[in-house]
């Protein structure tokens, strides 16, 4: 079967509403594009939970606060098209920047976050989730999928974006993918393309360091638990730590005790070669 590809806000409706007249159930995975087999898996999970899925790809410009970011990012529609025809996609939406933003690219940026934008990647990158959620909110206003899909390997950017579903009371139902990483623990990511073959290879230290963290939450301080990770990843050549957290899972709050917390994960940044690579681990989770 061949993948539609619609480029215009107005083919997506033609198509959607082909669907929900059919009464057919439709999953949504929304992407910047520059695929790799992170975002393939949350296709396949689409597709198998789903009767008609979409992929959509749109390089947001309201989310980047670095226009250099904006203008170098990988645009390759082609490319993309070819990693999701192999699983039998549905359809991919390509819409440019005038069918997601008809009214400016202003408009439904004012979205409620919870509090949720302050931590983290907050902090270094003012308007990126207000920007994020406005795209999102738009995506899901014009898709109208029954479940939609994103990875937890942006931990803060689901859950930003579960709790403005739940807040605004959105009839879509999020579900968070678990992270797909390279044969050496590094998450996948379009970022990874951009680094020498030998600091590729050697990136596998965050995620080993992220599970060292969860076997030792018992024996150690959250405090000592960061202090000797920043200072094990820093020791190998090129990775500077940007920030390592320990937070509460619902919050995003760094914590001081683990114990006091039902759902507990700890998140990173690391930089090396000029790129951020991001991951975080769940270190506990009581239901
Ligand atoms: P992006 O286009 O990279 O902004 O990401 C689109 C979606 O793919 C987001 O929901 C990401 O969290 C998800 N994603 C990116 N990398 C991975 C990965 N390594 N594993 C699972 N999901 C991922």
């Amino acid at each position: 079967m061949k993948t539609i590809i619609l480029k215009s806000a107005e083919e997506l409706d033609q198509f959607i509403n082909k669907i929900k007249t059919s009464g057919q159930s439709l999953g949504f995975v929304p992407t910047m594009g520059a695929l790799h087999n992170g975002h393939v898996t949350l296709a396949e999970r689409s597709i198998q939970e789903n009767d008609v899925s979409i992929v959509s790809i749109f390089v947001n410009p309201t989310q980047f606060n670095d226009k250099k970011d904006l203008d170098k990012y990988v645009r390759d529609l082609d490319g993309d098209a070819a990693k999701l025809a192999p699983i039998g996609l549905d359809a991919i939406f390509a819409p440019s920047v005038d069918d997601i933003y008809p009214k400016g690219t202003d408009y439904g940026s004012d979205i409620d976050l919870g509090g949720l934008d302050i931590y983290m990647e907050g902090p270094s990158r003012p308007g990126h989730f207000k920007g994020m959620a406005q795209v999102v909110k738009r995506l899901l206003d014009l898709v109208r999928p029954d479940k939609l899909y994103m990875g937890q390997k942006d931990f803060q950017q689901f859950s930003i974006c579960d709790f403005f579903i739940k807040n605004l009371k959105i009839p879509t139902q999020l579900i968070v993918c678990p992270i797909i990483r390279e044969s050496n623990g590094l998450a996948m990511s379009s970022r990874n393309e951009r680094l020498s073959t030998n600091t590729r290879e050697s990136a596998g230290i965050i995620y080993k360091t992220l599970r060292w963290i969860k076997k030792n939450q018992k024996s150690l301080s959250v405090d000592e638990l960061i202090t000797k990770a920043t200072s094990k990843i820093n020791k190998v050549n090129p990775f500077i730590v940007e920030y390592i957290y320990i937070v509460d899972g619902y919050t995003l709050a760094p914590i001081k005790s683990i114990d006091a917390h039902k759902y507990v994960v700890v998140c990173t940044v690391v930089g090396a070669e000029g790129v951020r690579l991001l991951d975080n681990e769940i270190i506990k989770k009581e239901e």
